[in-house]
């Protein structure tokens, strides 16, 4: 493979990775969805569930998740272990077990995406959050 390929394919991950947050915070109403903290006290942040060393994990709609800085970096990514465990056990009951279970399955063997697969992708969360915005402007202008 090329170096350019390369660069290529990190480039539309980048962007799916963009718009991927921008999703999962939208569909989240910018609120953690552990705590239910909104952002008032606490900046938001878009977690990767599991690691995203893979094209295909780092803008999985499954793989992310909207919560606080205090649930986030001062919760899952905390340097004591309680804490971190604290977080995850809440993690698991808010998910489910089954859910984490596939994630992990997908993590330890992720699918192969091509370029074309990304760009699939991109449209695909362009076009949702196109769809939000004008439903939310569809509400607020009956
Ligand atoms: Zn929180």
């Amino acid at each position: 493979m090329s170096r350019k390929k390369l660069t290529e394919k990190t480039k539309l991950s980048n962007k799916a990775e963009k718009l991927w947050k921008e999703l999962i915070k939208l569909k989240a109403t910018n609120r953690c969805e552990l705590c239910r903290g909104d952002g008032r006290q606490f900046q938001m942040h878009i977690h990767h569930i599991e690691r995203k060393q893979s094209h295909y994990m780092r803008s999985l709609l499954d793989n992310g998740i909207c919560l606080c800085a205090n649930c986030h970096k001062w919760g899952i990514h905390d340097t004591s272990y309680s804490r971190q465990k604290e977080i995850s056990d809440k993690l698991l009951r808010y998910k489910g077990q089954k859910f984490m279970d596939n994630l992990k399955r997908l993590k330890n063997n992720p699918p192969k995406i091509t370029e074309l697969e990304l760009e699939e992708r991109i449209v695909m969360y362009e076009d949702m959050l196109q769809k939000f915005y004008k439903d939310k402007t569809d509400k607020y202008n009956v």
